[in-house]
């Protein structure tokens, strides 16, 4: 049986590519068995989702992308200066 460890790893693989069909099923069986796993997939699963969702609307950029005005970077950085000296 794989470990959670493993679990872990293949669970968020498996958001970024078809994982083989015996990985899949390995996890579906260690999920199956293991309460932390499970909960683990379940919110990595929906993490993915909500974040899918967000930027399919393009409502939300990278910190430091395009959505924020040169002003604004420059009022935050001020701040994180002020804030750290
Ligand atoms: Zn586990």
């Amino acid at each position: 049986m794989l470990s959670c460890k493993d679990v872990t790893r293949l669970v968020s693989e498996g958001l970024d590519r078809d994982l083989p069909l015996d990985r899949r099923l390995a996890v579906r069986l260690h999920v199956l068995l293991c309460g932390a796993c499970r909960a683990y997939r379940r919110q990595v699963i929906l993490l993915n989702a909500l974040v899918c969702r967000r930027f399919s609307r393009g409502s939300a950029r990278l910190p430091g992308g395009p959505s924020l005005s040169a002003e604004a970077r420059e009022r935050i950085q001020a701040s994180l200066k002020k804030r750290d000296a």
